[in-house]
């Protein structure tokens, strides 16, 4: 045991900035990283030298300093990626959002009165028109609209809620219907079986104990072959017969139809759904509405209100930051026309984007990165993009992407190389080299996407 521990101060003095670290952070990880060598050192293994050590702390601030969340280029061509933040804000939404945030704002006064108002009425206003709905409000995220409905409806005296063999799935990052509806205090009442489940099947399932009858949207999977389920105006028209409300779970929340963006079919609407008499729909805020995270929930004036007087509306409200995110981008597809896609909305314009202009695009980044004349490799090639975020999964939509290459450099490697660039470029391993697909890379982020690729090494 020759080396002597370095000290905390000496190295914390010798990392400048600590990577971007608050003080007490870069402390920690040094102090950490210290009690590591000395635990070492009882068993024998000397410290390495000042200079190694240093680097050694350093590294180590950097990835914590990574944890933090911070912007990233898109290059995965999936356009609703969950662990990418899903759909981003307008530019003019998110100013809007730093404008009232960082002010104080009528998030619940009636200005009129100068008394408490609600919570949300012009965005409530403005998702009931997109959709049609009488009435419309917003919690957290559709999972909590999904927790909230059938809490609501299953608080009185009947507790089952009828649904679909076929229809207790897992959508993703761990939602499960049936884990759901158990979480609402909802009893569960299958029918049908997996594949087919016929209007008779539902009937006799309804009875005296019947809270609601409940309808999942398969986001994000695909069933064929011998299948079947009655159409939704055939259940709408059973469940009023009975006198229960039919609730739907639509969860990918288009406003538009989608089969007018190359690659896409139509994906159902909420105006479809209360159309063919749903009396409650829910969505997601950010997958294709093009919002933040929230859930949305659309149908008959009477239950939202009743929704919204549920202690449990309280629970799972939204945040002041969630409602001018979601005022300002629906009020931007409400500009653009009801069931017409707004361009201003990001996630309508990437997927109305055509081909030859993601070619332009392309071109210009490979003239920029060249231009650095890094070690880079790179062609322009023919890529198909996804919609992801567990929507329409057939959906292939035609696209371009950059083929990256890096001389002596796996294809693994090269990608690790791009996410840990001064700015995260995040794209697809195939066929030995990274796919960085135009598609999802936002048009401001090509200038950076240029100056990474070059400087790749
Ligand atoms: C995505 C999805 C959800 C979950 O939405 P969150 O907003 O993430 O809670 C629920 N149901 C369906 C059908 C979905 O597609």
């Amino acid at each position: 045991m020759e080396r002597r521990l370095p000290s905390v101060d000496r190295l914390l003095r010798a990392v400048p900035g600590w990577a971007g670290l608050p003080g007490p952070m870069a402390a920690m990880v040094v102090r950490r990283v210290v009690r590591e060598w000395r635990e070492a050192a009882m068993g024998g293994v000397a410290p390495p030298d000042f200079e190694v050590a240093v680097e050694v702390v350093r590294v180590e601030m950097e990835l914590l300093a990574r944890r933090r969340i911070g912007v990233v280029i898109n290059g995965t061509g999936v356009l609703l990626h969950t662990n990418l933040g899903r759909a981003p804000l307008a530019a003019g939404v998110a100013a809007r959002v730093a404008e009232v945030a960082s002010s104080y704002h009528n998030l619940e006064l009636d200005m009129e009165t100068g008394e408490r108002g609600g919570r949300g009425e012009f965005l409530e206003t403005a998702l009931a028109l997109l959709s049609g709905a009488e009435a419309a409000t917003v919690v957290n995220n559709c999972a909590a609209a999904l927790v909230l409905m059938l809490r609501h409806l299953t608080g009185g005296g009947r507790r089952e809620v009828v649904i679909s063999r076929g229809q207790l799935v897992e959508i993703g990052g761990g939602f499960r219907v049936p884990e759901i509806l158990e979480t609402s205090g909802a009893i569960l009442r299958e029918v049908g079986t997996t594949n087919r489940t016929t209007l008779e099947d539902y009937r006799r399932a309804i009875g005296a104990g019947t809270a609601a009858v409940l309808r999942v949207h398969r986001s994000n999977f695909v069933m064929e072959g011998f299948t079947g389920e009655p159409g939704l105006g055939e259940l709408a028209g059973l469940a009023r017969e009975c006198g229960v409300p039919l609730v739907e779970d639509l969860g990918s929340g288009a406003v538009v139809d989608t089969a007018q963006f190359a690659g896409l079919g139509h994906e159902p609407t909420a105006a479809e759904s209360l159309a063919a008499g749903v009396d409650l729909v829910c969505t997601s805020g950010d997958k294709l509405f093009g919002g933040p995270q929230s859930g949305l929930i659309f149908g008959k004036r009477e239950l939202v209100r009743g929704l919204k007087r549920d202690p449990m509306y309280r629970v799972l409200r939204c945040d002041r930051l969630a409602y001018v995110a979601l005022q300002e981008t629906a009020a931007m597809s409400l500009e653009a026309g009801v069931g017409r896609a707004a361009g201003g909305v990001p996630l309508m314009a990437m997927l109305g984007v055509g081909v030859e202009e993601l070619e332009g695009r392309a071109e210009a980044v490979v003239g920029m990165a060249r231009a650095i004349g890094g070690k880079v490799e790179l062609e322009v090639v023919r890529s198909e993009a996804r919609c992801g975020g567990g929507t329409m999964p057939k959906g292939v939509i035609p696209s371009v992407a950059l083929r990256v290459t890096l001389r002596g450099v796996g294809a693994d490697e090269a990608a690790r190389r791009l996410r840990l660039g001064r700015v995260a470029v995040l794209g697809r391993v195939a066929g030995g080299a990274v796919l960085v697909d135009l598609r999802t890379v936002l048009p401001g982020h090509d200038g950076a996407l240029g100056e990474m690729l070059g400087r790749l090494g």
